[in-house]
């Protein structure tokens, strides 16, 4: 990405530095600095909603599915930890597990396509505590880029991860409005 001006056209982030990303869903330039606030931000209101924000040390499930994600999270919950003074989190085989918004959205279209019961926990941010489902792919992307990160291996297969890659892609509305209905989808579709 060299000095950052490369491919949005010597835009400008509202700190003055150049862009290193025009967020396509808000439209900002962002520089490298504000884009990893920007997610990190993200990432904690999530993790304040969900009630996973406290002084207790946290533990963040890794695996070769969500290791970019796992880390944003783990960056952005040890900032707040620093901040508050609260032991720092730890990567564990257990704890909560962070998943990207394609991965999610693939998971709730297999839970109520072929009512699994796993599926819709882990697509469920209250029962799998993932604040890291409103992150887009491109976010990740430009994360791993950033960190020099290799993407993770590819999550789904055939046409309903097709369809999770194309709307977290090209349709953030569509993909918030995703994460909203999950509980009433349950009440229509008997997921074991
Ligand atoms: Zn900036």
């Amino acid at each position: 990405m060299g000095n950052g001006t490369v491919g949005v056209g010597g835009l400008k982030c509202k700190c003055g530095k150049s862009a290193l990303i025009l967020h396509p869903a808000s439209g900002q330039p962002l520089c490298k600095k504000h884009f990893l606030r920007y997610i990190y931000k993200k990432v904690l209101r999530e993790s304040a909603k969900l009630g996973i924000l406290s002084c207790n040390k946290i533990t963040i499930k890794i695996d070769k599915f969500n290791q970019i994600e796992a880390r944003i999270v783990a960056e952005a919950l040890k900032d707040w930890a620093k901040r508050k003074s609260c032991p720092l989190p730890e990567f564990d085989e257990r704890g909560i597990y962070p998943l990207s918004s394609e991965k999610v959205v693939y998971l709730a279209l297999r839970a109520f396509y072929e009512l699994d019961k796993y599926s819709y926990e882990l697509a469920n941010p209250q029962l799998s505590k993932n604040p890291a489902y409103t992150l887009l792919p491109f976010e990740v992307a430009v994360y791993a880029k950033i960190r020099g990160m290799q993407p993770s291996n590819e999550y789904g297969k055939g046409p309903l991860w097709e369809i999770a890659l194309d709307v977290t892609t090209s349709q953030t509305t569509e993909t918030y409005n995703v994460f909203k209905i999950l509980d009433n989808l349950k009440l229509l579709f008997p997921v074991a």
